[in-house]
């Protein structure tokens, strides 16, 4: 069972336009809310249709707060405010070469895309096939062709394109995977919703020489990883 509620299909009825004011409401709100304060973070949000990411059936509900199904067996798109609550303490920004585990939708990347520029890389790492299919047409469609997309278990990262300067886990572990670490450029960061028996604390992992800085931001509720790092 999830843990959260999920609203009934339909099919979509809402227009271009009336999502583009539904996304400028949505931004508007992270704002007044304080989860929204980097101009690049807020600029990008205004800029992916979040509704081009998730399924026919469930799209009139892209900007609304709860998370969606996804193609997938255990995939969800995050709900909107997940993003800033991420990518905000994470401090993602221009230039930076950024990880992300669990792809979902796609929605993530290409914020993350917009976020580090033509200067940073994104590349995402998605378990299950159907859904790495999925955001694969979603990012392509969408125009987002140069997110690198890797279809195997984001515990293990990608040592092709590490080292990364900032990694975002999108599934509850554990415990940071240790390749995750050993991929993450000195100072940079790693955010994860960590389990400390069943609860889920977003904490942000920072490496230094020897050890590694944590701080735990708030309780949250993700999907589980899965693969070698899972639980
Ligand atoms: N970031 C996504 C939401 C991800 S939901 C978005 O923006 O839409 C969590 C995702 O993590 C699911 O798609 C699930 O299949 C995936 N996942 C779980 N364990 C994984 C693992 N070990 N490696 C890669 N992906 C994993």
């Amino acid at each position: 069972m999830r843990g959260w509620p999920v609203p009934p299909l339909k099919p979509p009825t809402k227009t271009a336009s009336q999502l583009a004011i539904e996304r400028q409401l949505k931004v508007t709100a992270l704002e007044a809310q304080g989860v929204l304060t980097s101009e690049r973070i807020k600029a990008a949000l205004l800029k992916v249709p979040r509704e081009d990411f998730i399924p026919r059936e469930y799209r009139d509900f892209a900007y609304e707060e709860v998370p969606l199904p996804l193609p997938g067996t255990a995939a969800t798109i995050s709900c909107p405010h997940s993003y800033p609550l991420f990518y905000e303490p994470l401090g993602l920004g221009l230039g930076h070469r950024f990880l992300e585990i669990g792809t979902g939708s796609g929605y993530g990347a290409a914020v993350a895309r917009e976020v580090v520029g033509d200067s940073g890389q994104v590349t995402s790492i998605e378990i299950d096939a159907l859904t790495h299919e999925f955001a694969k047409q979603n990012l392509e469609r969408a125009g987002y062709a140069d997110v690198v997309l890797v279809h195997g278990d984001g515990g293990r990262g990608y040592a092709p394109r590490a080292p990364y300067d900032r990694i975002a886990i999108t599934a509850a572990c554990p415990e940071v995977p240790p390749p995750l670490i050993a991929q993450l450029t000195l100072g940079g960061r790693i955010i994860a919703p960590l389990l400390q028996d069943s609860v889920q604390r977003l904490t942000v992992v920072t490496k230094r020489a020897d050890t590694t800085d944590r701080e735990v931001l708030c309780d949250v509720l993700y999907v589980r990883l899965q693969g070698q790092y899972g639980s």
